[in-house]
């Protein structure tokens, strides 16, 4: 049974079933698996025609065994991977642009972001797991637009989960909050905070650090990146498109819009699970913490910018931690040091010069303001007739900036549909695409969300009142 450890190295090792259900370590690291399974070039070579379904089984399977059973494995991933909660038989698409250079569209599923792929799981894993334990949980997440909505379509089916989203009040597009507030459900609350993401995004934190509020009687379970079956659901569409394109007997490059350091922490995985990577591009918009610790060897938080790519705005990449881990040799000690260094937020950080040369073999990285994320949207519209969505279209910049070998596949994440971001549309000139099928109905179905001061003591007090009512 795989076991998973805290990259502080001073929390008790957990099992997935309990990595699931928590958020931090208790000792403020994340979770990891203790040993990474790794196969050999045969074996992957061996998956080159399984369906989205199975190849998903193989990659996942090992990481839940013993906590989840494969046949309710496989149960769940045929409900969640198929051609009606994804709008397109493959599942993830390849999307050619140039001659070896494509966008992986992950952005079929119900909310049109790739986020779907880990949270459309993780709803059903919760509920297999909660049912066996007959227990019910509190899902508590902050939200600047992706994550609220997938969280909410991925677990509004959840007999044992009952979820509350917080997003900024009038501060998220209204794709985005339509997606989160017109979902029917008696288990699902939006409050809309008075303030601004990081308002919402402290009482969260400031939730999870002390549950009081929730009498004893029930957790509080995270549902971002930081949630380990997120990173794990994500590991598969890497093997998907790399196999699509003649992997694992050639390797291929990625460039991944990067925020939290969650999607493209799933590609590294995946290079350390065998699959031949060449090149790991971490793409980001003007927050660009991470570019200037690669870049610079600095590190240093600067307040957070709101961009027309909301989805990365982030101050602080969390998974960052789960690499920093392996490059100091999984010492949980120097690790819980370096963080705390690093959380101190009063100088700068660098890390030890050959940790940085171990990460830029690892990592290109490139950073893209607003008015090229723009010009690239153009671009790329001009020479195919294909619209990208802000996102994505940083993703395919760096790449074309930083891409090594042009006889190797460059695969950029297309991380989201243009329709979410009705800004960055604009911007670019161009005619809002429609929304797909599904959705049609979005802007005119009821709406239902509670709009609340950013007081963490009240916003408490409606998930007790709410959790506690039956
Ligand atoms: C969440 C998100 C990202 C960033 O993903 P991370 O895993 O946080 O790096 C990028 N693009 C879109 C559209 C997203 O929703």
């Amino acid at each position: 049974m795989m076991k998973y450890i805290s990259t502080r190295g001073n929390a008790p090792e957990l099992t997935f079933e309990d990595v699931l259900l928590t958020g931090l370590a208790t000792d403020g690291g994340l979770y990891v698996p203790k040993e990474v399974p790794h196969y050999s070039l045969e074996e992957i070579q061996s998956w080159r025609d399984l369906p989205y379904t199975e190849l998903a089984h193989k990659v996942i399977y090992p990481f839940v065994e013993g906590c989840v059973d494969s046949a309710a494995l496989k149960t769940m991933l045929e409900e969640v991977y198929n051609n009606t909660n994804f709008g397109h038989k493959a599942i993830a698409p390849l999307q050619q642009l140039d001659h070896n250079e494509y966008v992986l569209e992950l952005f079929h599923g119900p909310t049109l972001a790739f986020k779907d792929f880990a949270l459309q799981l993780l709803g059903r894993l919760l509920d297999y797991v909660l049912e066996r334990r007959n227990e019910k949980v509190v899902i508590m997440g902050a939200t600047s637009g992706d994550t609220g909505s997938a969280a909410i379509e991925g677990t509004k089916a959840c007999r044992n989960v009952d979820i509350f989203i917080l997003h900024p009040h009038g501060k998220v597009s209204e794709v985005q909050r339509r997606q989160m507030t017109t979902v029917t459900g008696d288990n699902i609350y939006n409050i809309a905070i008075e303030g601004n993401f990081d308002q919402a995004q402290d009482m969260v934190k400031a939730s999870f650090g002390n549950q009081d509020f929730l009498r004893g009687e029930r957790k509080l379970v995270a549902v971002n990146s930081i949630n380990w079956a997120r990173i794990m659901a994500q590991i598969v569409y890497y093997f998907y498109s790399s196999l699509n394109l003649g992997g694992p007997l050639r390797s291929m490059a990625y460039s991944v819009p990067t925020g939290n350091f969650g999607d493209i922490f799933a590609g590294y995985m995946a290079k350390k699970m065998g699959l031949p990577i060449e090149q790991l591009i971490i793409a980001t918009n003007s927050n660009d913490v991470l570019h200037r610790l690669m870049s610079k060897n600095q590190y240093e938080v600067h307040p957070l910018q709101h961009t027309i790519t909301p989805s990365m705005d982030i101050a602080v990449s969390s998974n960052f931690e789960r690499l920093l881990f392996d490059l100091y040799d999984r010492n949980g000690p120097v690790l819980a040091e370096l963080m705390q260094r690093m959380s101190a937020r009063s100088d700068v950080v660098s890390l030890d010069e050959d940790r940085l040369a171990r990460a830029r073999e690892l990592f290109d990285s490139y950073a893209v303001d607003e008015a090229t994320t723009v010009d690239m949207m153009k671009e790329v519209f001009a020479e195919t007739g294909y619209l990208l969505d802000p996102h994505t279209a940083i993703g395919v910049k760096a790449a074309r900036e930083c891409r090594r070998d042009k006889s190797i596949p460059m695969i950029t994440l297309g991380t989201a549909h243009p329709v979410k971001f009705e800004d960055a549309v604009q911007r670019g000139g161009f005619d809002m695409p429609e929304l797909p099928h599904h959705l049609a109905d979005l802007m005119t179905r009821e709406e239902r969300m509670k709009v609340m001061p950013a007081e963490l003591d009240k916003v408490q007090a409606f998930i007790a009142e709410n959790t506690f009512k039956d």
